[in-house]
């Protein structure tokens, strides 16, 4: 960063659409898969034909909650929907119904960690409403064609308070949201398929100044990592901008990924003349307590609080319990297992190794995975073997992986006549080797323990081959 741009502060903030992933759509029973033929999910409700009558998806505002009250929001018991009126090709209906003075969630954090530690980012409001169909450019040379079948989708749109300075913010707040999304199970958080789409809205000031500059919303982020890279390009601007005194406009940019550049796409006039008015097919509704209690006692345990408790209650390092923790299914997994065994670190080291290597990494139930490990570390079986050759067997053979290990002499040789036998049996076929070590060469000792793993087949326990030889090679 040159000195002129230590002058200047950036101001985020951001508006995060999420694809809830109800069957049906907001307010008719259309249904939401992704890629199928176009135009194939729409319904005259869809379409907004007159007479139909829509109605609102119950899970969609359960699912809405959720993100509410995972983010410590306030919930907004009186609610109602109004049409945001507007014309645009994909919108068949000539309104998009949203909320619009009653978001169900207000307030609330996102905690975050970057490099600089923790923050717990501002939420201005989550709010439901329903997605638009697609203007597709890219097939016909000649026109744009229009695909529905994502018109009236349910969405919620989470919004920030201007409160993120860095692109590493935005990328760790984004990162906590599709993670939250995920946990809850209320949206496949896949930026790909857009079922989770993020405008950046910043802005530029003296730091110092308490007045927000001029913003600019950049759209059409595929991307984490676009998202990042879309508001280090568009600071750069506004700082060169500002510096040079000349004015920010107020506008909608594109980020072109293939040039790292943002471009105009159209000037923001202020007042938008939505027209917004009360959906007069859609009663108001009002939350219960026995609604909202229901949804509280059915929340799991967020990963924040996870996190923590692997921690705390199972030992894990910061670095194993987040890597337990990246997506529920692991952290359920982990926890079905440590109900069998106790050996928590191992638990961790299976699911971050071995068991990483498996087309389904859970195809393993929890108990058979403990059995596993409590075979490795009674020293029944050395570890290698039991993720080498134990666990294709295991996933292969429904008998118990103890009597697998028997069955197929994986068994770890722990009988010192045995072993001592193997040891001799090397140190005599090695006698320069022995000479080198004995001279000073004590790095030898890996190939000597290597020997008598060979010669037994890998039943020989290495730990105790270790002490037999270094007794023998000191007399
Ligand atoms: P709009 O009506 O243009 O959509 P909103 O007030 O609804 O604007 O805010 C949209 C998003 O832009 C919010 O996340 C808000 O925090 C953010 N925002 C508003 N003003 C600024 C600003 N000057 N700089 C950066 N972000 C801003
Ligand atoms: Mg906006």
């Amino acid at each position: 960063m040159s000195e002129t741009n230590q002058q200047y502060e950036a101001v985020i903030g951001l508006e995060v659409h999420a694809q809830l992933s109800t069957r049906t759509k907001l307010f008719c029973g259309d249904t939401t898969l992704f890629g199928q033929e176009p135009n194939t999910q729409v319904s005259a409700i869809s379409l907004g034909h007159p007479g139909t009558l829509p109605k609102t998806n119950e899970a969609a505002v359960r699912y809405a909650i959720m993100m509410g009250l995972a983010c410590g929001c306030s919930i907004t018991k009186d609610n109602y929907f109004a049409r945001k009126n507007y014309f645009y090709p994909d919108l068949p209906k000539g309104y998009q119904i949203s909320q619009h003075t009653t978001p169900i969630c207000t307030g609330g954090t996102v905690e975050i960690t970057t490099s600089l530690g923790k923050r717990a980012i501002q939420l201005n409001r989550i709010h439901i409403e329903e997605d638009a169909g697609k203007s597709i450019h890219d097939i016909d040379p000649d026109n744009t064609l229009i695909d529905l079948n994502r018109a009236g989708t349910p969405l919620i749109e989470i919004v920030t308070e201007p409160d993120l300075h860095t692109s590493e913010e935005a990328y760790e707040y984004v990162t906590a949201i599709r993670k939250l999304v995920r946990w809850l199970n209320i949206c496949d958080g896949n930026m790909e398929e857009g079922s989770l789409r993020c405008d950046a809205n910043i802005s530029v000031r003296p730091v110092g100044s308490k007045t927000l500059g001029t913003k600019v919303e950049v759209k059409n982020l595929n991307s984490i990592r676009n998202l990042k890279k879309a508001i280090d390009v568009e600071i750069a601007r506004l700082i060169k901008l500002v510096d040079a005194g000349e004015p920010v406009i107020q506008q909608t940019r594109s980020f072109d990924a293939d040039t790292d550049t943002t471009f105009a796409i159209r000037d923001k006039e202020d007042a938008n003349d939505y027209r917004y008015f009360p959906d007069p097919d859609l009663a108001p509704f009002q939350l219960t307590d026995t609604l909202l209690n229901d949804i509280k006692a059915a929340m799991p345990v967020l990963p924040n609080v996870l996190l923590q408790q692997l921690q705390t209650i199972y030992g894990l390092s910061t670095y194993d319990a987040a890597q337990v923790s990246e997506e529920k299914t692991d952290a359920d997994y982990f926890l079905a297992v440590a109900a069998h065994t106790k050996a928590y670190k191992a638990i961790a080291n299976w699911m971050m190794g071995p068991l990483k290597l498996l087309p389904d990494q859970q195809a393993l139930t929890p108990e058979r995975l403990a059995q596993l490990i409590v075979l490795v570390e009674s020293g029944d079986v050395n570890f290698s073997i039991a993720a080498q050759k134990l666990l294709p067997l295991v996933m292969q053979h429904p008998d118990h992986p103890a009597d697998l290990a028997k069955q197929y002499q994986l068994i770890q040789v722990q009988d010192n006549q045995q072993l001592d036998n193997w040891v001799n049996l090397v140190l005599e076929k090695m006698p320069d080797k022995v000479t080198e070590y004995k001279k000073g060469k004590k790095g030898l000792i890996g190939l000597f323990v290597g020997e008598v793993k060979k010669m037994s087949k890998g039943q020989a326990d290495p730990k105790i081959v270790t002490q037999l030889l270094e007794e023998k090679l000191s007399q």
